[in-house]
């Protein structure tokens, strides 16, 4: 069964206080808070087996390696990849996406197109447009509704023989939105073109089985799934990551180096170079099995009861509207108040101990669309409680009353 309470227990950070009030931290699109399996796994690595991999020859690298390609092998078990060495460790989703960016660099040609989300993070746009001034292409938009759902009779418009890759995130991290994606893979794959699919913000809240997707690209980022900052995946069909160049070069990353050629190392390490956040890696997959020990059900269960009970008790304040009102969508609530600045309310809110994020949320574009400088987010996690919302929305009603 759900225990909520005993779940809280397992996080530290949860029982401490934040300007003498009990922290209600609401900021989990941004970050996740690490529980302590997750940090005895950090502290017995540092304490035990730190030591750097792969080319040791001694036994502390050998069990550091071991621990590293384990956890390889359990996230590649959690997404359903076909191989391990379809996993590749980065620094998090933006590492990865700039990975892929700039391997297309040498794959795309003037005239050729990308198709991007109006949703998307930041570090999901600037890429490729980077990629699209330096190659020619040209960068290609799926607009939304007020919603904040995509419009996917303007995306099947979009799609043409022209299109070689196109990109969205899995469920939006300023509006929540779960998007189609097997549709807008399979639509895709009818014209030839690749799918990088942006997990970051999905992959809290339910599983991606990659294979069944049938997704070229899949990102996450280890520190919004309960784990550490600093390291993350690309997942890649094998087939693709062998066409794709390295991205950078360096130690790990080669077969044989002379001064006149340099032969690159078989996946994954090819796109490794370097001596990786190991200890990173290995808290990742601690983090996956203390997540998948509650259940990615009972988690979506339980956030979704959080989302409708927010929703509700937040739309009782006169003036709050809410931004993304998807029918299908995660934990995430962006709204303004009539004639109040969100900065100002995610301040007095703060000062209630009440962790939000104020601001475009890294998607500028979305707020254009709403013609809206920024929203306030609270974005809930499955350690959150009814009783949490509670302090949220009173201290929302009362930054109103103190504004106003
Ligand atoms: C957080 C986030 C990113 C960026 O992740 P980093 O860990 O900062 O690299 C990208 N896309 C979405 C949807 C996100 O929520």
């Amino acid at each position: 069964m759900f225990n909520v309470q005993k779940i809280r227990n397992d996080f530290p950070i949860l029982s401490r206080e934040v300007n003498n009030k009990p922290l209600v931290y609401f900021d989990n699109a941004a970050t996740s808070q690490t529980p302590i399996q997750v940090i005895n796994c950090i502290v017995d690595y540092y304490s035990n087996y730190n030591a750097n991999i792969h080319r040791g020859v001694h036994s502390l690298s050998q069990e550091a390696t071991d621990k590293y390609e384990q956890a390889r092998q359990k996230i590649q078990k959690h997404f359903n990849a076909a191989h391990a060495h379809e996993i590749i460790f980065t620094s998090g989703t933006t590492d990865a996406i700039n990975l892929v960016a700039n391997g297309f660099a040498s794959l795309l040609k003037k005239g050729d197109e990308i198709i991007v989300s109006a949703m998307e993070h930041h570090s999901n746009i600037v890429p490729w447009q980077m990629i699209a001034e330096k190659t020619g292409a040209i960068l290609k938009v799926i607009p939304m509704n007020q919603e904040g759902e995509l419009l996917m009779n303007v995306y099947q418009e979009l799609l043409s023989e022209k299109t070689k890759v196109v990109f969205c995130n899995h469920v939006s991290n300023a509006l929540g939105t779960i998007n189609p994606i097997q549709e807008i893979i399979d639509m895709a794959h009818k014209v030839g073109a690749a799918v990088l699919v942006d997990g970051a913000q999905a992959a809290p809240h339910l599983v991606a089985d990659v294979q069944a997707l049938n997704v070229d690209f899949y990102t996450v980022s280890a520190h919004k799934i309960c784990g550490p900052t600093g390291v993350g995946i690309l997942y890649g069909k094998e087939d693709w990551l062998k066409k794709l160049p390295p991205y950078q070069g360096g130690g790990e990353m080669i077969a044989e180096v002379t001064f006149e050629k340099t032969t690159y190392a078989d996946l994954p390490h090819k796109f490794e170079a370097g001596t990786p956040n190991i200890c990173g890696g290995i808290a990742f997959g601690a983090a996956l099995d203390y997540m998948n020990a509650i259940g990615f059900d009972a988690i979506a269960t339980y956030e979704n009861e959080l989302l409708q009970y927010a929703t509700e008790k937040l739309l009782e304040i006169e003036g709050l509207k809410i931004y993304g009102t998807a029918k299908n969508k995660t934990g995430v609530i962006s709204f303004n108040i009539d004639g109040l600045h969100p900065y100002d309310i995610g301040s007095i809110l703060d000062k209630l101990g009440i962790a939000v994020r104020t601001g475009h949320h890294c998607a500028q574009p979305i707020m254009d669309f709403y013609k809206i400088p920024g929203t306030v987010r609270a974005s809930f996690s499955f350690y959150n409680t009814k009783e949490e919302i509670d302090v949220l929305v009173e201290g929302v009603q009362r930054a109103k009353n103190m504004l106003q």
